[in-house]
């Protein structure tokens, strides 16, 4: 295992916008997190957001939809947002016999065994969990190899049976649920002010199967959270999320450089998908299907994915052989 080129830090005081429930997560993170072998605890008695972006999201989260009917929804965003119908916009197909492969990545993510607290909540597209600290998460990204990226959100994409709901499909295929881990440059302040620059920002994809298995840590998340969250609501729900049962074990991956998959479609996000899918049972998937948009309608009913964009000449590379 390679050494941590940095050590993880306190993240520096900001403006304070934090809520009651915000403040619960942060108690409730002081129980129960284990140490993780490469990282030390950080110090919580400093810790404030300086950007909620759950807030943000919800303020904003009648914006754009997903409904092909509607004048706001995925064929309309390339009008209404310029960025939206610009170059390398995501997400795309994945199409493994164009992946040039065996390339020498290997990411590393800090937060194994590490349980998070933080903030879960409905933003009206989809379900999110904002941690409470910064955590510096993940480094050895693919062209960006010595950043130190930062752990910003993680939300959910899925649809309304088992052929839709991903957002990035691989030879035309397409899973249930797509899990987005948002992470953003430890050089810049925030994920926003990252988002200007062609190294800011980095989205994981773990692919999502429903499966016949016993529940797992994830499904436990899942079916603890998510009821609790069924219509949109800016400030969520305290919760606790165990990273490792959301990222595969099998760190084999496709990257290519890409944009953010809503408005406004901002350009700058290096994405990397993993290879090997996790699997939640049909019951999780049952709860997410009942997730309400700021309509009252189930977010299901069109889904909260982007239809694939054109991934002509785009180079999407791999760090396995091709087998
Ligand atoms: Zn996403």
């Amino acid at each position: 295992m390679q050494e941590s080129p940095e050590s993880p830090t306190d993240i520096q005081t900001g403006q304070v916008v934090g809520t009651l429930s915000y403040l619960k997560g942060l108690d409730r993170a002081r129980h129960g997190v284990p140490l993780s072998q490469s990282f030390k605890f950080l110090n919580l008695s400093t810790i404030f957001r300086e950007d909620f972006p759950g807030t943000r999201d919800a303020q904003i989260g009648s914006e754009f939809d997903y409904n092909p009917s509607s004048p706001r929804g995925p064929h309309t965003w390339n009008i209404l947002w310029p960025g939206c119908n610009g170059i390398l916009q995501s997400p795309i197909n994945i199409n493994t016999s164009r992946v040039i492969y065996e390339r020498p990545f290997q990411i590393n993510y800090n937060l194994e065994n590490l349980v998070i607290s933080g903030d879960f909540l409905n933003n009206g597209h989809s379900c999110a969990f904002y941690p409470s600290r910064k955590l510096r998460a993940m480094y050895g990204v693919p062209h960006a190899e010595r950043e130190m990226y930062i752990l910003d959100e993680i939300h959910f994409h899925f649809g309304n049976d088992l052929q839709h709901g991903s957002e990035h499909s691989m030879n035309n295929l397409f899973f249930p649920v797509e899990i987005h881990l948002v992470h953003y440059n430890s050089r810049y302040e925030n994920a926003k002010n990252a988002s200007k620059y062609r190294d800011g920002l980095v989205a994981l994809g773990v692919f999502m199967e429903v499966g016949f298995g016993p529940p797992t840590e994830l499904d436990r998340f899942i079916s603890t959270y998510v009821p609790r969250i069924a219509i949109p609501d800016n400030v969520g729900v305290p919760a606790i999320l165990d990273i490792n049962s959301i990222l595969p074990y099998n760190r084999d991956l496709f990257t290519y450089y890409g944009s953010k998959t809503t408005p406004p479609c901002t350009h700058n996000i290096r994405w990397i998908l993993m290879r090997t899918h996790k699997t939640i049972t049909s019951q999780s998937h049952r709860l997410l299907y009942y997730l309400r948009n700021h309509e009252n309608q189930r977010i299901s009913r069109y889904g909260n994915f982007r239809p694939v964009q054109d991934s002509t000449c785009r180079m999407v590379e791999a760090n396995f052989r091709n087998s």
